[in-house]
């Protein structure tokens, strides 16, 4: 058995802390903040009539290529049924146009996937409002990107990927599609890491495509529970500990001024690079040398309802949102709306006041009131071609997770969790 310090209690820090403690580790958790779960994590709110509600940081989706993070979930007890609503994918717009997959039978999609991706065909096809050209240039387009095994070259970015799709599957698919995976706009991001997620999600995983929207709040579906299941496993899991200093102990690490075996940073990149700088100078330079994207989400509420939990919206700088949530479909209190932009800007009074506008132009949403607007300034690093990520192995016996950490996935939840399980089975 190790003495195990993990520094960091988001979603990498809690699933590394759940497979060391598996592993037969005895587990220490100092998480800096006064909630678990980072940058998924629940934030309390106040609606317009007085009544208190528990929204999240900024509004999640998860999908179904997610394994990991789906047993990771069902590990510590949260049912990945009840917590999350399965809808198939589905990119329509409020009049009904574009893109949106049909759900196969189970026994058909496990039969089918691996050839080919029936739903995905049938949604190409039925596509509302596509052309013909539209419709065949993403069919072929997505078959060239099958048949190269969906990789491509390191500096391509999503755009050059895309150039030969028409500018509406453009508009209506890859760009929102990119955004809101990498988190970065389809002119910077890395072309290899889109069809990385395009082969998992659509390919390789029976229903990965489908959209899987949280109706518990960040802190329920995961590092609430993961607190509770390693306290009672004997591990010691402390709020509001900042970790200032990471030094050599003989075979171990000594973590403001107490004795590991092994050490695990499961902070934010940049709190990692601190921590690493004189032990590590090459990692912590290539961690800190990230650079970063927002994301904004504007709670708004009022005496409506969408036609569905999840819609689509055109996107442009002065309507910024990508997609609009009915939280009360999920949830949460009727009339409570979630609308998220991507790789947005930081000026919080702007950003609510376009979105509002753009509630009522596209939606018919009107007399819509202000909840929350959360801008997480750093929300996911830029996932942009040929970019160099910092690996699990720090020095001898301190390792690192993260969304950041080199890997297969974006800034994503299951990046992050992925990640931890690496860095767990390396302890
Ligand atoms: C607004 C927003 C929307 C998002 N939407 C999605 C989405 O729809 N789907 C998706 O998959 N992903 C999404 N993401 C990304 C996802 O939230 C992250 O990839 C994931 O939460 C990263 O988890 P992590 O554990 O790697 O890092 P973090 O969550 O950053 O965890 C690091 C933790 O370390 C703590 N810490 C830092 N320094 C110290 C220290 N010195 N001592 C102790 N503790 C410290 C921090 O307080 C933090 O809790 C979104 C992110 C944001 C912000």
């Amino acid at each position: 058995m190790q003495r195990v310090g993990i520094i960091g209690g988001g979603w990498a820090g809690m699933a590394c802390a759940v497979e060391a403690v598996r592993a037969g580790h005895a587990v220490s958790v100092f998480e800096a903040a006064r909630n678990w779960g980072g940058r998924a994590r629940a934030v309390a709110a106040t609606l317009p009539d007085g009544n208190e509600v528990l929204l999240d940081n900024g509004q999640h989706i998860l999908i179904g290529a997610y394994t990991a993070s789906l047993d990771m979930m069902a590990r510590v007890g949260v049912d990945p049924h009840e917590a999350l609503q399965r809808v198939p994918l589905n990119l329509r717009f409020a009049d009904g146009t574009g893109l949106s997959l049909p759900l196969l039978p189970p026994w058909l999609d496990r039969a089918t996937r691996r050839i080919a991706p029936l739903d995905v065909l049938a949604g190409v096809l039925g596509a509302r409002g596509w052309s013909w050209q539209d419709k065949l240039s993403l069919l072929k387009t997505s078959t060239l990107w099958q048949r190269q095994g969906f990789v491509c070259a390191d500096h391509m970015t999503v755009a050059d990927l895309c150039v030969s799709l028409t500018p509406r599957v453009r508009a209506e698919l890859t760009e929102p599609l990119c955004v809101s995976a990498l988190n970065t706009p389809a002119a910077q991001a890395s072309g290899k890491v889109f069809l990385r997620v395009l082969d998992e999600a659509l390919f390789r995983t029976p229903g990965g495509s489908q959209l899987l929207l949280p109706r518990f709040d960040l802190g329920a579906l995961f590092p609430d529970a993961a607190d509770r299941w390693l306290r009672d496993r004997g591990a010691r899991t402390e709020l509001g500990r900042r970790v200032r200093s990471v030094e050599p102990a003989g075979q171990g690490w000594r973590v403001d001024g107490e004795t590991f075996d092994r050490v695990v940073l499961a902070c934010s990149p940049w709190e990692a690079a601190r921590i690493s700088a004189d032990i590590a100078p090459t990692w912590s330079a290539t961690a800190d040398a990230l650079a970063h994207e927002a994301i904004t989400t504007v709670y708004l509420h009022g005496d409506a309802a969408l036609p569905a939990p999840f819609l689509a919206l055109r996107s442009t700088s002065e309507a910024p949102a990508q997609f609009a949530f009915d939280r009360g479909q999920l949830g949460g209190p009727r009339g409570l709306f979630a609308f998220v932009i991507s790789a947005s800007g930081d000026d919080r009074e702007l950003l609510q006041r376009q979105v509002m506008a753009q509630a009522r132009e596209q939606l018919g949403l009107d007399g819509l009131q202000p909840v929350l607007t959360v801008i997480e300034r750093r929300a996911t690093f830029a996932c942009t071609p040929g970019l160099v990520r910092p690996p699990i192995q720090v020095a001898p016996q301190l390792t690192a997770c993260g969304d950041y950490i080199d890997g297969a996935y974006p800034g994503t939840i299951e990046g992050a969790v992925r990640s931890a399980i690496a860095a767990a089975a390396a302890l």
